[in-house]
């Protein structure tokens, strides 16, 4: 039984419809990215026709407009994320940008021989932003460890904590195991020492409900682009006292009070750190995609991506040779695996031709390869459309591919 009317709502997303070398496409690389609801691609497309004019600028009409649907995005975000004010919502491209600014501008006031703790687990976009600042300060990185399942290690955590811990950045949900972090115990054994944290929500706002106040978390970074939003958008969620207290990441139009060749003072939040045009059409676009996922409801969102999970995950255990990566309890709707030993980009080819999208490779998480011992995974993912024929299919093919690599 579907927890909603699957068969409906699949129509609303136009590329679903498409084929791929002949067969029905079955878009199984949600974790990449989401595909986008045409009420989200028709709201882009009135913009550029009815409303493209440059936010909080013009005295006229048009800039108004924008201007008012911008904003009407953000506190649909605050909203969403359950944030207490709109000055805590910083558009940016996307959670890398959202870290990047962090890490430089939170950055900026680490001292030499502090010491920073992310996760085995991490995505690229929260290692390589620390290790360029390790390029202005001499800070440490310091990594939890994970068990086999993909649980972290919290005992290991609280023991990383010394006097010169300055900060902590995990993400709440793995982009390769699925693993869901406890993130609110994290965050209140870091405010135990003091240490404020940030959360790369990458892969949690579209699967599951995210309270920042509940959390208590510092930072919260996500893309807009991975929640059936447009591309190019991204959010940094920042407590209100700590970005005041931060120094401004880019310079530019929009970020300023008053500009003279000696001396500049900087605009209010969340404007200080909104330097330049922003991606005014995708931000207001961003707020239709909220609206989407509101409408249907994340509840029912979750409860049918973890059905689905739990019956391909059964389904991929009979076929012989499978290893899953992966395996935490209440875990995400995100699957990693190989088969034997055929190479993953192999599995991963072979699935295309059968218009099966997946993912292969190292997904941005080398180090959290190392640890697994591998090169790289196929990865399957799923979003509230997805159905169960699908997985079916997916399995079908699966076995395919495996009489043939094996
Ligand atoms: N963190 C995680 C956990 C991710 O899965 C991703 C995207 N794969 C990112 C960060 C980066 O997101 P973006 O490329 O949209 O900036």
């Amino acid at each position: 039984k579907e927890t909603y009317d699957l068969s409906a709502l699949r129509h609303d997303f136009p590329a679903l419809d498409r084929a791929v070398y002949k067969h029905p496409l079955i878009y199984l690389d949600n974790t990449a990215t989401s595909q986008t609801p045409s009420c989200v691609i028709d709201d882009i497309v009135k913009a550029y026709y009815n409303t493209k004019a440059n936010v909080h600028r013009g005295v006229h009409l048009l800039s108004q407009e924008m201007t008012e649907l911008q904003e009407a995005a953000r506190r649909s975000v605050k909203e969403y994320i359950n944030a207490s004010s709109i000055q805590e919502i910083i558009f940016t491209r996307g959670t890398t940008e959202a870290i990047n600014l962090v890490a430089s501008s939170w950055g900026d006031m680490l001292h030499d021989g502090d010491e920073i703790i992310l996760s085995v687990m991490e995505h690229h976009s929260n290692i390589v932003p620390w290790q360029l600042l390790q390029r202005r300060k001499r800070i440490t990185i310091k990594v939890i460890p994970m068990d086999d399942s993909g649980v972290l290690d919290m005992d290991a955590y609280r023991r990383l904590f010394n006097e010169h811990t300055a900060f902590v950045s995990v993400t709440h949900v793995s982009n390769v195991l699925g693993s869901v972090n406890p993130v609110k115990e994290i965050i209140a054994e870091a405010h135990r020492h003091g240490v404020p944290v940030l959360v790369d929500g990458a892969q949690a706002v579209a699967h599951q409900r995210v309270d920042v106040i509940g959390l208590d978390c510092d930072f919260y970074a996500f893309s807009s682009h991975k929640m059936y939003g447009p591309t190019g958008v991204g959010v940094l969620y920042g407590k209100k006292e700590l970005l005041e207290k931060m120094p401004p990441y880019q310079g530019g139009g929009e970020m300023i009070g008053n500009v003279t060749f000696e001396h500049t003072t900087f605009a209010e939040l969340p404007f200080k750190f909104e330097a330049g045009t922003p991606d005014f059409v995708g931000i207001s676009a961003l707020r239709t995609a909220i609206d989407y996922i509101n409408g249907i409801g994340m509840e029912r969102i979750a409860a049918h991506e973890k059905e689905l999970l739990e019956y391909t995950t059964a389904r991929m255990m009979e076929i012989p040779g499978m290893r899953i990566f992966g395996t935490a309890p209440g875990k995400d709707a995100i699957i990693s695996f190989l088969i034997g030993n055929a190479h993953h980009y192999d599995t991963g080819m072979l699935l295309d031709k059968l218009g099966i999208a997946v993912r292969t490779g190292h997904h941005c998480a080398e180090p959290l390869m190392h640890r697994l011992g591998i090169e790289g995974t196929v990865r399957a993912s799923f979003a509230l459309y997805n159905t169960k024929e699908e997985c079916d299919a997916f399995i079908t093919a699966l076995r395919r591919v495996a009489s043939m690599l094996l």
